[in-house]
């Protein structure tokens, strides 16, 4: 191979880049990426880059003498618009074809929105830091905010605008938040830490629309009738894998980048990789939306392109984590579909506790609150399951 473009220049664009280099690929590297910034830490977007207390070039994920090192053509704010499979070309934004005989996809997400926002201003996506820039710029002291979505970015976003000191509400349409990753029960710790922190929650509804003056959002409107006032809202309801620019390429897609179980996709010259990539398991096609995925799939990615087959598979070690209300939550292994949940140390009430997930009797899953120490040992424990 003598040219591989890798399409999306964030975390798992990047570990891609390095894994090409490290991995011995002495050719040409063209990184395409939509947006403007070199690559940069998505995390601390809803953290502490929201709250202010990190400036965006703390963001960085690799210096430049990095990148330098590794010869590639950063091509920033510029967009993967086709992939032309017959011609083996990238056609780019700016019109531009590359022809290429390899491509990594590492184009991530969009972030899911709701009918009727799409023109009202002050409703807000938090994916990119230019979305994290304008959202802040609306968090003006007194103004009323409202989470749509109590997953994990939603519940930061929460978490952060209560240390802001501004009225919050978060509206999630499951009865628990974050029930299938963690359990109702324990995912109930999680309720009430919004609870404890003066968070109004309105769970088990759907939101029905919007209340504007003019193009200003002005109210949330609920399924069950109510109209919630509103400044500022924030919509956290998942993401949409990033494959609109594959569609016509021949590429199997199907909520992702359907890939094998080491991240090739059906051309073998190109493979999947972060939140954008859904690769086969024995338990069915799994895509994972976290950070550490997306610097993990990349090693066994880019051996399988170099070598031109599948000689690695993916071994997810599914790592999260999540800093809301003061308390860090770490979450290992495959704890969705376990059937049986023990706390191991401390107690849920404490907010300092460990958790078991078994399925048959066979240890699949940590769940950590402020216990970072045994969350590790037991992870360790995992791995070597
Ligand atoms: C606010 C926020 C907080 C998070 N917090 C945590 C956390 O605490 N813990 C955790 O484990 N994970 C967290 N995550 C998730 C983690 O950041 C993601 O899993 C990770 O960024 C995925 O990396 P990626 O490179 O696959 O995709 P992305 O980071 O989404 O990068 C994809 C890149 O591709 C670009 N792109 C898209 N389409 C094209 C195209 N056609 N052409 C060129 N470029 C394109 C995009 O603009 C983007 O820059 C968080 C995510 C967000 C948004």
């Amino acid at each position: 191979m003598r040219t591989i473009v890798v399409a999306g220049a964030s975390l798992a664009g990047l570990h891609s880049v390095q894994q090409l280099r490290n991995q011995g690929f002495d050719g040409r590297i063209v990184v395409i990426g939509a947006e403007n910034h070199a690559p940069y830490d998505r995390p601390p977007l809803s953290k502490a880059f929201l709250a202010g207390t990190l400036a965006a070039e703390d963001l960085a994920l690799a210096e430049q003498s990095d990148l330098d090192g590794w010869s590639a053509e950063w091509r920033l704010g510029v967009r993967a618009e086709r992939l032309d499979r017959a011609a083996a070309e990238i056609h780019l934004s700016t019109g531009e074809k590359i022809r290429t005989d390899g491509l990594v996809i590492a184009t991530g997400g969009h972030p899911r929105t709701l009918p009727g926002a799409e023109h009202l201003t002050g409703v807000h996506t938090l994916r990119t830091l230019d979305d994290t820039v304008a959202l802040r710029a609306d968090l003006r002291p007194g103004a009323r905010v409202v989470v749509i979505g109590a997953g994990w970015i939603g519940a930061e976003v929460a978490s952060t605008c209560r240390d802001l000191g501004l009225a919050v509400t978060v509206v999630e349409a499951s009865p628990t938040p974050l029930a299938r990753a963690l359990g109702s029960e324990l995912a109930s710790v999680c309720t009430d830490l919004h609870l404890d922190h003066g968070v109004d929650l309105r769970l088990g509804t759907g939101v029905s629309g919007f209340a504007h003056t003019g193009t200003k959002v002005t109210g949330v409107l609920l399924d069950d009738g109510t109209q919630l006032p509103a400044d500022v809202v924030v919509v956290g309801i998942g993401i949409e894998p990033a494959t609109d620019w594959l569609h016509g390429s021949g590429l199997p897609l199907d909520n992702g980048v359907l890939c094998d179980p080491g991240c090739v996709t059906a051309i073998p010259s190109v493979v999947a990789v972060g939140d954008v990539a859904r690769y086969r398991t024995p338990a069915g096609h799994v895509r994972h939306e976290h950070w550490t995925n997306a610097t993990e799939q990349p090693a066994v990615a880019v051996r399988n392109l170099l070598a031109g087959t599948t000689l690695d598979t993916f071994r997810p070690s599914g790592y999260v984590w999540s800093d809301q209300y003061g308390v860090r939550l770490q979450l290992a292994g495959e704890t969705a579909g376990a059937d049986e949940i023990t706390v191991v140390d401390g107690s849920p009430d404490d907010r300092r506790f460990v958790a078991e997930f078994r399925r048959a009797g066979l240890l699949v899953g940590v769940l950590a609150m402020n216990n970072a120490k045994l969350f590790g040992r037991m992870r360790r424990q995992l791995t070597t399951a």
